[in-house]
């Protein structure tokens, strides 16, 4: 399988992924403000008002890292449980909830692609910037369908590619050119933001992943594209 420009077996590029994280954990938050010049924040706010969490709904927040997502979550009432692959991040982001006072959490080590939780948990399942960092995707969202409940929801929240004219060259050039410097300057690590640019330019575009969220067995598969489809909301039901 690819991991960035080279080819490596699945086992490796799970590892080499862990890598990245636990390289990058400590300064992930204020990477993610600086590299997206805060715009993170608010396709992070889109992402949850699509979800639209209530009081009691108990949601699986995959690839949940420092909890950006679960916290938004958290806060309207729901019960999340973070589950993320990587020690590291989980944490940076327990830390976090504790200085922030947000309750209702639950943190748990996980691999996407075989989780150990029963059949039909969830009310809804969220994954947000992590579905691509995940080395085999159809076993993840085959995953994701069999620990939603009937009448649950996936919400995937990515990278892909834009098709407004122009912006899509600006970006690349901004991806290639600009990000692995900042990673290079806050956080001493140009590999690892290599890596994160070459692993959102190889994504399957907007209606590709929208297919694929389909095969899964989601119906009413939907793609919402943001910036003509550079960060896009997916959404599916179990039924
Ligand atoms: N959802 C958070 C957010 O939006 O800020 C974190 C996103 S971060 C870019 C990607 C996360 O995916 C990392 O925490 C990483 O450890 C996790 N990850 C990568 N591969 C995974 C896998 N196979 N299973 C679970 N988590 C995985």
């Amino acid at each position: 399988v690819q991991f960035g420009d080279q080819l490596v077996s699945p086992e490796e590029k799970t590892r080499r992924v862990g890598g990245v994280f636990s390289s990058v954990a400590r300064r992930y938050d204020v990477m993610n403000d600086l590299m997206s010049g805060g715009m993170h924040r608010l396709w992070k706010d889109r992402f949850v008002a699509r979800v639209k969490p209530r009081a009691g709904d108990v949601i699986l927040d995959m690839a949940g890292g420092t909890g950006d997502i679960a916290f938004r979550m958290a806060k309207r009432g729901a019960q999340v449980t973070v589950a993320d692959i990587n020690r590291d991040m989980l944490d940076v982001g327990i830390e976090r909830a504790k200085s922030r006072r947000i309750e209702g959490l639950s943190w748990s080590e996980q691999n996407a692609e075989k989780l150990s939780f029963a059949d039909a948990s969830f009310d809804a399942y969220t994954i947000a910037f992590g579905i691509r960092n995940v080395t085999d995707i159809p076993a993840a969202l085959k995953e994701a369908h069999r620990v939603l409940r009937r009448g649950g929801r996936l919400f995937v929240l990515e990278f892909s590619t834009s098709e407004w004219p122009g912006f899509g060259q600006a970006y690349e050039l901004y991806a290639d050119k600009v990000i692995p410097r900042i990673g290079k300057a806050v956080a001493d690590d140009e590999e690892s933001y290599r890596y994160l640019v070459e692993s959102i330019r190889r994504f399957p575009k907007p209606d590709e992943f929208r297919r694929m969220i389909a095969d899964a067995g989601f119906a009413n598969a939907k793609v919402e594209p943001m910036l003509g489809g550079l960060v896009c909301i997916w959404s599916g039901w179990k039924i």
